[in-house]
């Protein structure tokens, strides 16, 4: 379904990920593991198109999404969902509205300013939250959650998208190890439940054995490993 083909991001004459292969043939909760700067963020993001990378082809499902323009581009935009390591919510706004921005480029050109959302919206982000068991957050500003809580808002916030693909980049480095412990099962649950691929940067080996099938090692920019999370002997 994804496909990598000699993907490489340069930023000036620093080759933050150096042109690299690889495949997801079927839904798969995959962890990304490596130090800091071996390019993980940058990886996860040229696939949804936060990064422009330099040279190459990923391809979902054979498209190139590479060279999408537009609304395919948006759209693409939508079908994967990112979850961020500072949760990216809007801090002024509600929980629930929060969530129901997942939806906003679901509606195409907006008609108005004041008719943005719709009882379906709602009803989806509520849903959305009640699943992360946060329901009753729904009409607190974000800011007033804890780090635990605005991480799982912007969980449901990735739900209401419906995504093709999930992409997390180090979902719990800023979170305790309970908070961690839940946004992790959640991700988790999103595979098996709703069949979904989890992309996930992790910086901890033990959090890629417990939850992912499959772990993928990178440092300087190259795939140092690939392959099932027992295999993983040493550090990357
Ligand atoms: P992490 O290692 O957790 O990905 P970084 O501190 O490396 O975090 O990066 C934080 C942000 O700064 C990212 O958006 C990244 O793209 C950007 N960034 C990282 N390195 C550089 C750099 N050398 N010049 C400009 N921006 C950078
Ligand atoms: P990781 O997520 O594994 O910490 P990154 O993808 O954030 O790694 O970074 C990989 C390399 O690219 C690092 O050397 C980083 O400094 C560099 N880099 C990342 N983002 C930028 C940016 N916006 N501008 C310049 N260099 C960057």
């Amino acid at each position: 379904m994804i496909h990598f083909e000699g993907v490489t991001k340069q930023f000036g004459n620093r080759v933050a990920v150096d042109n690299v292969s690889f495949s997801i043939d079927a839904p798969q909760m995959v962890g990304i593991i490596g130090r800091s700067g071996a390019g993980k963020s940058t990886l996860l993001r040229m696939i949804n198109r936060l990064t422009p990378a330099t040279a190459g082809r990923i391809l979902f499902n054979g498209r190139d999404v590479l060279s999408l323009k537009g609304g395919e581009k948006r759209r693409w935009q939508r079908d994967c969902a990112m979850v961020f390591q500072q949760f990216n919510l809007v801090p002024r706004l509600d929980v629930v509205t929060n969530v129901m921005l997942g939806r906003l480029n679901t509606h195409g050109t907006l008609k108005s300013m004041f008719n943005i959302f719709g009882k379906g919206d709602i009803d989806r982000a509520l849903s959305a939250l009640d699943r992360l068991g946060i329901v009753q957050e729904a009409v607190k500003r974000a800011e007033e959650l804890s780090g635990g809580q605005q991480q799982r808002v912007a969980i449901a916030r990735a739900l209401v998208q419906e995504p093709q693909l999930v992409l997390a980049d180090e979902p719990i480095a800023s979170l305790d190890p309970m908070n961690a412990q839940i946004v992790m099962d959640a991700l988790r649950e999103i595979h098996e439940r709703d069949g979904k691929t989890v992309i996930c940067n992790l910086h901890t080996l033990d959090t890629a054995r417990a939850y992912c099938d499959r772990v993928i090692g990178m440092r300087d920019g190259v795939i140092v490993f690939d392959g099932a999370p027992e295999a993983l002997t040493t550090d990357v």
